[in-house]
């Protein structure tokens, strides 16, 4: 009886795949977490208690039918559940890789609250479709029949390519524009490898090309094409061009050399791991080798910035973050993944300056967490007469991200944006008010999630079909 494999989290114990030793994860960029054994995977997907109503559904942003492909997974139905599981998620293995599974699907999971222990999604769901890869169940998106209309899109992040998929598979035309020379947009070149192997992410982009997506990369819009060039190739076009510009910092010295922005950082080692020339690295500009390194902010950059120095041979790495532990942006799982691997939190902590030029050291001011703003959340307050100078060697702004402003750089004074800068999109579809123009992803959304970004590509590529069809019908009458 399917039922009996079930509801067994009060015998069984929720386990995670064996996550390798700190000291020999510090030594590479590899994944740290190993595949589930088959065994394993369906013992830990029969704890589910296939709830009526599932919180953890609701919870996923892409409403994934959890219960269901737990259910097949503890059946041994594996291909089954893949193909449940790939229904609603573009990329499920990477989402079972980089979802945080704590602010979402397994936070809300009801064995979870009721303190037994969450079942282990994310794991389940990357190692079904890990197995889906390896039995060649994943399909390119080869359309039965090909479509006139085409598509045009900005942006080769997690957005834009949920959407060419969406939008293949239905035989639409569609052309990628990226200004990077490989497609993946932040999963190739900001997320680090030990949390998103790349080939992970090529084989993906390699299966699209399959499919006849065709990827113009190296092409920068605004600057080696214009946006109204592109507007005029395609009956629609896509904006999804994530955000880039990095926060900058004042106080004294924060020109000095030696301060560097966690996005160079990260991308310059990751085209190290993809085995690319990159002066900036080989110069020690952008490696930590041998350095003091401070990081100051308490996101999931910063994580990634702390966790690639101690990989890249840091002397020492520490953590700067103005609130404290329990308000930080942050994943607490990529925290205590730090903290095992060396790197040394200061909470509370916030820079006032900098000294040397070279940097030499972070004047850092304590803090204490005030009133509540008008969010609800505590306001640091400095605590006078505790400065103190962190040494370092070398400084990484991981402060966020904001739009780059795309009006005034593609010369469209008429595309809407918010005070913030990011495009002004409908919630659903994507759609601007220029026509034909849609938008998705953190351009939309300010800095967010990958899940968020294929959610967003998914509804927009889904409305741009409605409207073709609905184009169709209109011409047929
Ligand atoms: P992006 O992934 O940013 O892709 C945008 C693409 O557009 C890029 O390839 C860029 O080159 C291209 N582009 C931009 N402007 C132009 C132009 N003018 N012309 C041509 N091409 C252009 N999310 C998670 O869910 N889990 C995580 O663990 C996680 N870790 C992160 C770690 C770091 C260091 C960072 C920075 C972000 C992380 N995120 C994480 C957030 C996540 O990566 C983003 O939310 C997601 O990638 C957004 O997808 P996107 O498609 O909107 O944009
Ligand atoms: Fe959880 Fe993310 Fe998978 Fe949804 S996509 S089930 S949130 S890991
Ligand atoms: Fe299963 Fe937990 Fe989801 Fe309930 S909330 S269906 S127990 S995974």
């Amino acid at each position: 009886m399917a039922g009996e494999r079930m509801l067994k989290f009060v015998t069984v114990e929720r386990d995670m795949p064996e996550k390798r030793s700190a000291d020999v994860r510090r030594e590479d960029f590899r994944e740290i977490y190993a595949e589930f054994a088959a065994e394993k995977a369906a013992e830990q997907a029969s704890r589910c208690s296939q709830c009526g109503v599932p919180y953890c559904q609701s919870h996923c942003p892409l409403h994934n039918n959890i219960p269901d492909w737990l259910r097949l997974t503890a059946q041994g139905r594996l291909k089954e559940a893949y193909e449940v599981s790939q229904a609603t998620n573009t990329f499920p293995e990477i989402c079972g890789r980089i979802c945080p599974q704590d602010r979402l699907c397994e936070g809300n999971c009801v064995i979870e609250l009721s303190g037994h222990g969450t079942v282990t999604i994310g794991s389940v769901e990357k190692y079904i479709t890990d197995t889906a890869w390896e039995e060649g169940w994943v399909e390119p998106p080869k359309p039965a029949q090909e479509r006139t209309e085409s598509v045009g899109i900005i942006g080769a992040g997690p957005g834009g390519l949920a959407a060419a998929d969406v939008l293949r598979r239905a035989g639409v035309q569609v052309t990628i524009y990226d200004r990077y020379d490989r497609a993946g947009g932040l999963l190739t070149y900001g997320i680090p490898g030990f949390k998103l192997e790349k080939d992970v992410v090529m084989r993906r982009n390699a299966q699209l090309e399959d499919g006849g997506v065709t990827f113009v990369l190296n092409c920068d819009v605004g600057k080696d094409i214009g946006f109204d060039e592109i507007r005029s190739r395609h009956d629609a076009v896509i904006i999804a061009t994530g955000v880039y510009k990095s926060r900058s910092i004042e106080g004294p010295g924060a020109g000095s050399p030696g301060l560097v922005r966690a996005i160079d950082f990260l991308t310059a080692s990751n085209r190290k791991s993809f085995g690319d020339e990159v002066p900036e690295f080989d110069s020690g500009e952008l490696n930590a080798s041998g350095k003091r390194v401070v990081v100051i902010g308490g996101g999931d950059t910063a994580m990634d910035c702390v966790r690639t120095s101690v990989r890249q041979g840091a002397k020492s790495v520490k953590c700067l973050y103005r609130r404290d532990r329990a308000n930080m942006p942050g994943s607490q799982r990529e925290v205590a993944n730090a903290e095992e691997e060396g790197v040394v939190f200061e909470w509370l902590s916030a820079p006032k300056g900098f000294t040397g030029d070279p940097v030499s050291g972070v004047m850092v001011q304590k803090m204490r967490l005030g009133a509540p703003d008008a969010s609800g959340r505590q306001t640091p307050e400095v605590i006078p007469g505790a400065d103190y100078v962190e040494d370092a060697d070398l400084v990484i702004l991981a402060l966020g991200f904001e739009p780059e402003e795309l009006p005034k750089l593609w010369d469209q004074d008429d595309l809407p944006v918010t005070r913030w800068g990011t495009v002004l999109a409908q919630y659903g579809s994507g759609a601007t008010d220029l026509p034909g123009v849609y938008a998705v992803g953190d351009i939309v959304r300010g800095a967010s999630l990958v899940v968020w970004a294929i959610r967003d590509g998914r509804d927009c590529a889904a409305a741009i079909l409605e409207g073709f069809d609905r184009n169709r019908a209109v011409a047929a009458e």
